[in-house]
């Protein structure tokens, strides 16, 4: 019996509850051993804090039983914590924000509903992972890709809905969800849009609705459970080149920014690419110890030795272009023209056809064409092997030279104070704007290492909104500091989030605390 308990509530009344679970869901979908609960926990969250943990985890079925779980939370007035995949590494895993909440994994339900081939979509539920959905995408035989992020393991409903990016023309996943079902906190069952005409043909298709669109509110919220999403599929094209290009000194990242929003803005790179720093780089491949065992960030001598070595730049981006092959070769002798007037800088590329990307061999690649793996996850294991990890730390900016370099230097100096390592993706995310993603690497059994780390994570949410920067997504430990940076109108925005949620969910059960968003009772001011 789970000893961890949530607050305001009694021992009792959870006993009580997790019965009532039992009943509804039968004895196996609810977790109490700490064992069992070890797999739902943040982690890179170090063995000995505790500030996290769960006190069950319920694995319901079905729209019913999910149902259940949210009438009995509401009687008992038990927190809870929704996950698809729950591999929201980096972000906290599965973790609950409040100490105590019960765990709600929709790993049972993972059912592709339907492949439609004709308007090229899916219709998911929410513990699909990108593997199983790239898996009934070809068992179908139907020429279509799908979009993955770098680890394939998560949730295409879960990462989707918390702003997952992927790397073909259709990897900003958001933007690829069309047509939700969901369980609003009081039990009651939503479909938006065209879904809420009895039979609306039109749900997984066309993304308004008669009056408001409800779709935005279900993502990164806590104003809902997601039961079911349209997923928009990719016509598989003719060919496909995966390209890499090389910025050789650190002082022409601004330039390198610069051609590359051209070229999105026109569209002659047509997949998400991601620029890439030398330790990013040497991560993929090798662990810390390879390089260096000295105390304090890297220094320079070494980022340059592992650029000579690994043959990587300063800067270092993968990109993709998609399309007829005619186009394809236009296009890739497009960018490799305007990235080569950078001095030094090259620019190459292998170009495969549509149909034979799964016999791919270079992960980067793969992924840049739909095709789902997990090399990457060694990056976590930079300092101390399995018991490496890492928080993501990511400020959406502009995709301009100028706002590439005020991060790279505010990121860069900040870690290096702090002693730590500066691995750096930047992530475009439309022509316009970019994630300047950073994996602040740690040894997780290492506590004072591990407390820097995210002491320094909270210096930057601090620093970079005074630069005119706020966290696209956050770890549980620091999504109160994120959202107190959206300030503007005094928290105008966070008092619309709070009315909302207040109207929505009375009783605060479904994930208090979400990106800052709390129930009335548990508000501070
Ligand atoms: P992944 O699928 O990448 O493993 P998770 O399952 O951990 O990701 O989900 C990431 C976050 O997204 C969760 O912490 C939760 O806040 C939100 N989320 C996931 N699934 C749902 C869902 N079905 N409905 C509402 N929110 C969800």
């Amino acid at each position: 019996m789970t000893s961890v308990l949530p607050p305001e509530l009694s021992a009792d009344v959870l006993v009580v509850a997790l019965d009532d679970f039992r009943a509804a869901l039968g004895g196996d979908a609810v977790l109490t051993d700490d064992a069992e609960l070890q797999e739902f926990r943040d982690p890179y969250w170090f063995r000995g804090w505790d500030d996290y943990e769960a006190a069950a985890v319920v694995q319901p079925q079905s729209v019913e039983e999910i149902q259940a779980v949210v009438r009995i939370a509401n009687e008992r007035g038990v927190p809870l914590w929704v996950t698809s995949q729950g591999r929201n590494n980096g972000y906290g895993g599965s973790s609950p924000r409040v100490r105590g909440s019960v765990v709600v994994n929709l790993r049972r339900m993972n059912r592709v509903l339907d492949v439609d081939p004709k308007s090229a979509y899916a219709v998911v539920e929410p513990g699909v992972s990108f593997f199983d959905l790239y898996e009934a995408v070809r068992t179908s035989g139907h020429p279509l890709w799908i979009s993955v992020p770098d680890l394939g393991w998560g949730s295409v409903i879960g990462n989707s809905l918390e702003y997952g990016v992927g790397y073909t023309p259709y990897g900003e996943h958001a933007a690829t969800l069309c047509g939700l079902e969901v369980v609003l906190p009081n039990g009651e069952l939503v479909r938006t849009g065209p879904g809420a005409l009895e039979n609306g043909r039109a749900w997984h298709v066309y993304r308004r609705s008669y009056g408001p669109s409800f779709e935005g509110l279900f993502f990164q919220s806590n104003f809902g459970i997601v039961t079911k999403a349209g997923v928009w599929l990719m016509p598989q094209p003719e060919s496909f080149l995966g390209g890499w290009a090389y910025c050789r000194r650190d002082d022409d990242l601004p330039q390198f920014v610069d051609v590359l929003r051209t070229l999105l803005l026109d569209g002659s790179i047509t997949g998400y690419p991601q620029i890439l720093s030398p330790t990013a780089m040497a991560s993929v491949f090798t662990d810390r110890s390879h390089w260096y065992d000295g105390e304090g960030a890297l220094p320079d001598e070494v980022i340059e030795r592992i650029c000579a070595e690994m043959d990587v730049g300063r800067w270092t981006m993968r990109f993709a272009i998609h399309g007829d092959e005619a186009i394809v070769d236009h296009k890739f002798a497009k960018v490799k023209r305007a990235f080569e007037q950078i001095p030094d800088a090259s620019v190459v590329g292998t170009k495969y056809r549509g149909d034979e990307v799964d016999a791919i061999e270079n992960p980067a690649e793969r992924v840049q064409a739909g095709v789902p793996n997990l090399e990457i996850a060694q990056m976590a294991k930079w300092y101390g092997g399995e018991r490496g990890g890492h928080i993501g730390f990511s400020p959406a900016a502009p995709l301009t030279g100028e706002d590439a370099v005020r991060l790279r230097d505010l990121l860069r100096g900040t870690l290096a104070a702090r002693g730590l390592d500066y691995s750096a993706a930047l992530i475009p995310v439309t022509p316009r704007s970019y994630i300047n993603v950073i994996l602040v690497v740690f040894d997780t059994e290492d506590e004072a290492m591990t407390r820097i780390a995210f002491d320094a994570c909270k210096e930057l949410v601090a620093e970079a909104a005074k630069l005119g920067y706020g966290e696209y997504r956050a770890h549980l430990d620091f999504m109160d500091l994120c959202a107190d940076q959206y300030a503007f109108g005094d928290h105008a925005q966070r008092r619309l989030a709070e009315s909302i949620k207040d109207t929505l969910d009375p009783n605060g059960i479904l994930m208090p605390g979400k990106q800052g968003i709390w129930p009335r009772a548990l508000r501070t001011d």
